[in-house]
C-alpha cells in the first residue's frame, strides 16, 4: 500500500547554504567540516562519507511552511551537490534498523502520534502511523541526536 512518500529537504535550501555559508531564515554561520561520524545529507538522505567528505551543519526549521511555532534544530548536507532524494514509499536504506523516532502531526502543528523503533519497525510503523486519518504529516528523527531527518507525507 503507497500510504505515504518521502520527503527530503527543498534543493532550494541546501543551495542556499552552500552559496552563502549561512542558515536559511536564521543568518547563523553553517559549519564545514570533514564528516567525523555518522552525518546523513537530509537532501539526497545518503550518509556523508565518514573521513571522506566534506559536510556542511547548519539550522534548519523542519516546520518551514507547515506551521508554528518553528522548532529550529542542526542538520547536515553535502558541501558538493548531491541530487535531492526522488521520495518514493520506502524508508530509505540508510535509515532501516536505527533507533528511530516517528513523529505523527495533524492540523495546527499538533503531535498526535510518537512511534520509537530500533529493531526494523521503522515502515510498518510509518504505515501505521497514517492509517490514522488525522495525521497529515510525520517527522523522521535520529531517537538519540533528537536531529530532524526526513519528512513522510501522505500519499
Ligand atoms: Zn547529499
Amino acid at each position: 500500500m503507497n500510504s505515504f512518500q518521502v520527503v527530503a529537504i527543498p534543493t532550494e535550501i541546501a543551495e542556499q547554504v552552500r552559496n552563502t555559508g549561512k542558515s536559511p531564515n536564521y543568518g547563523f554561520p553553517a559549519h564545514r567540516e570533514v564528516a567525523a561520524g555518522r552525518a546523513p545529507c537530509r537532501h539526497c538522505l545518503k550518509l556523508i562519507e565518514h573521513g571522506q567528505e566534506e559536510l556542511l551543519l547548519f539550522t534548519y526549521d523542519p516546520f518551514r511552511e507547515l506551521g508554528e511555532p518553528p522548532l529550529p534544530g542542526p542538520v547536515y548536507i553535502h558541501v558538493k551537490e548531491c541530487p535531492r532524494h526522488s521520495g518514493g514509499n520506502a524508508i530509505p536504506e540508510e535509515y532501516q534498523e536505527r533507533l528511530l523516532t516517528l513523529e505523527g502531526y495533524g492540523e495546527n502543528r499538533a503531535v498526535l502520534k510518537e512511534v520509537r523503533v530500533s529493531d526494523g519497525g521503522e515502515q510498518a510503523a510509518a504505515e501505521q502511523l497514517f492509517r490514522e486519518p488525522s495525521i497529515r504529516y510525520v517527522h523522521v528523527r535520529s531517537t538519540e541526536a533528537g536531529c530532524f531527518l526526513f519528512r513522510l507525507e501522505r500519499c
